[in-house]
């Protein structure tokens, strides 16, 4: 009431009005003044923060507690194909697919009831957004609260997702289809960190060392799997290596599961992240204990090649592919000489066609064939070998090659006829002895037995044959005794047999004969033959004679022993009735 009255006071005052008047209208300009400065420094303010509103590269939304869309950046219509007109007014809803949208609702309640409780937050990962189209997008969103005087209101910030949740996705896929892959890989895959301690092994690593995992293991696990004798090596290529971040390359034992130990080729090469850091090694081994104990089997093959013993490697054609050193010196040949040739440019022509289609025969049969064979060498001399043909097959069971391998047998030969000629005949006479007479009488009869053909058997003594030692010695003795052998031969056909039993005495074995008659015109000839001189040496011209004792098959025995020894009755007969003569054995 006091204001009131002062001012009609005043007002009554003209002057006083006036000049209050003027006061007055200075001071509502000066506030119209300030009042539009500050309107237009707001204009400002908001002009800016609708410039900052429209230039987030993301879209945003500004929502009130309804859920009702205040405000909307134009990249909303990017994102959704919703314009910011389209969306003022209307509830957040139409942006939220159908099966969310309980629960949004539920959110923003819950907020509403607790602010303080609401997660307010950057990227929150894993929301979908249905644009204009009804089309679904992955989104990220920001939310941020932002208090007005009307209430809270809520900005969201919404990202496309998409391309990031696709190349996650494919990382993923890519990821599991590197482990997939590595799993089912024979070869042992590893990586390590830069310290070298393995992070990522797969299956047939952790499989073949007989371990779980060897993501839990150290270097120095991986280490002690490794035999002793090759550790030094190993760890030296590794770390020469790893220091100078080269690929590594090294071959040791490594301990199977089994506890065997088995050769591995190792190799790793250094991994490096996008902003070049080495970040540690990735590697694989192989198993290498096959080809290396066929590397072994091949030394030792290569070395068994070059043995004393020829050999000789051919294709399924039997085409020289390789020979060795004793090859060419047995047959004269030089590698290059036979490579290339058939084996048959070795034949000697001494065998038929017969003897080696047997032997291929076998060959094809049993895959081996061995036997005396007779080559030629290259100077044209033909000498007997002892040769031993292998065939070579592939798993499919079909031949590769042949293998030859064999042996100059001459001396062999040599000497098995001197072992022989030892045993079957007389080293001074070269005349069969007692046990090859023996042995074609027993012939012999089983011949005349089948065929019923009479044998004679003739013992014969050299009569006062001890003089001629006596009186020149027992060289001369010696010769005579050849001398006599040639003679008795002479009286003799190709069929009949001439042995020296010993001593002074000598068989005659007579086949064929077909009356006794024969036997005593034989015996008749030699008694005459041998009566005749001999020259020994110079003036030693020496008489001497026979006796004969004569047994006939069948009548007077059916077995060698028995024919000689009655034969040699009738020696004694006939030494004991002068000499000279030959007596047939009889009964009495
Ligand atoms: P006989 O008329 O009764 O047959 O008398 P012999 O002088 O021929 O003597 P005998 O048949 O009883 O003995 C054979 C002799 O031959 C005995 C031995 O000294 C000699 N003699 C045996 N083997 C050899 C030999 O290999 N060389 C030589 N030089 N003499 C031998
Ligand atoms: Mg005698």
């Amino acid at each position: 009431m006091n204001m009131l009255s002062n001012w009609l006071k005043n007002l009554c005052c003209n002057t006083k009005l006036e000049e209050f008047i003027k006061a007055k209208s200075f001071e509502l300009e000066s506030e119209i003044a300030r009042l539009k400065q500050v309107e237009q420094e707001l204009q400002t303010v908001i002009s800016r923060k609708r410039a900052i509103f429209e230039a987030e590269p993301d879209a945003t939304i500004i929502s009130n507690d309804k859920g009702i869309i205040v405000m909307a950046n134009k990249q909303v219509e990017c994102l959704l194909g919703f314009s910011p007109n389209e969306l003022i007014g209307c509830s957040i809803d139409m942006l939220i697919p159908l099966r969310f949208r309980d629960n949004h609702r539920k959110y923003r309640e819950r907020y509403y009831a607790m602010p303080n409780l609401r997660l307010m937050g950057n990227g929150l990962p894993n929301i979908v957004a249905l644009r204009k189209d009804k089309t679904e997008i992955d989104v990220e969103i920001s939310l941020s609260r932002i208090e007005t005087q009307q209430g809270d209101l809520f900005a969201s910030s919404l990202r496309d997702i998409t391309v990031r949740k696709k190349n996650e996705e494919e990382l993923k896929t890519s990821e599991e289809r590197f482990r997939l892959m590595a799993n089912s890989s024979p070869i042992m895959i590893w990586i390590t960190d830069r310290e070298g301690n393995p992070t990522f092994s797969n299956k047939a690593w952790t499989e073949f060392v007989g371990l779980k995992s060897l993501t839990a293991i150290t270097h120095d696990d991986w280490l002690a799997l490794v035999h002793p004798d090759d550790q030094k090596l190993a760890v030296k290529n590794y770390y020469v290596n790893t220091h100078n971040l080269e690929s590594i390359s090294t071959e040791y034992r490594l301990r199977h599961t089994s506890g065997e130990w088995r050769w591995v080729f190792d190799q790793g090469v250094p991994m490096f992240n996008d902003l070049g850091i080495f970040v540690g090694y990735i590697g694989s081994l192989v198993d290498i204990t096959d080809r290396k104990n066929a590397e072994a089997e091949l030394r030792i093959a290569a070395i068994a090649f070059e043995s004393h013993e020829a050999m000789v490697v051919t294709d399924a054609n039997t085409i020289i592919l390789r020979v060795n050193e004793a090859f060419t010196k047995l047959t004269g040949y030089s590698a290059e000489e036979c490579i290339g040739q058939k084996m048959y440019f070795l034949h000697s022509g001494y065998h038929n066609e017969a003897f080696y289609q047997t032997m291929w025969n076998n060959i094809n049969a049993d895959g081996t064939w061995q036997g005396e064979i007779w080559d030629r060498r290259k100077n044209g001399e033909v000498y007997p070998k002892w040769l031993t043909i292998t065939a070579v097959k592939n798993d499919a069971g079909e031949v590769t090659h042949y293998v030859g391998t064999q042996s100059d047998i001459t001396d062999r030969k040599a000497e098995d006829k001197r072992m022989y000629d030892l045993a079957y005949y007389d080293a001074l006479t070269k005349l069969p002895n007692r046990r090859l007479l023996e042995d074609r009488m027993e012939h012999s009869i089983a011949i005349a037995q089948r065929h019923q053909k009479n044998l004679a058997v003739l013992m014969l003594d050299l009569d006062k044959f001890k003089a001629v030692n006596d009186n020149l010695g027992h060289l001369a003795g010696d010769k005579l005794l050849q001398l006599v052998a040639l003679r008795i031969s002479k009286c003799l056909r190709e069929s009949d047999t001439v042995a020296r039993l010993g001593g002074d005495e000598f068989v005659v074995l007579l086949e064929h004969i077909t009356d006794t008659k024969d036997a005593a015109l034989v015996a008749e000839n030699i008694v005459n033959e041998l009566s005749k001189s001999f020259h020994l040496a110079q003036n030693h011209d020496v008489q001497i004679g026979t006796s004969i004792g004569i047994s006939l098959y069948p009548q007077d025995g059916d077995t060698s022993t028995t024919l000689i020894a009655n034969a040699d009755v009738a020696l004694y007969q006939a030494k004991h009735s002068g000499r000279g003569r030959f007596v047939y054995f009889s009964q009495e």
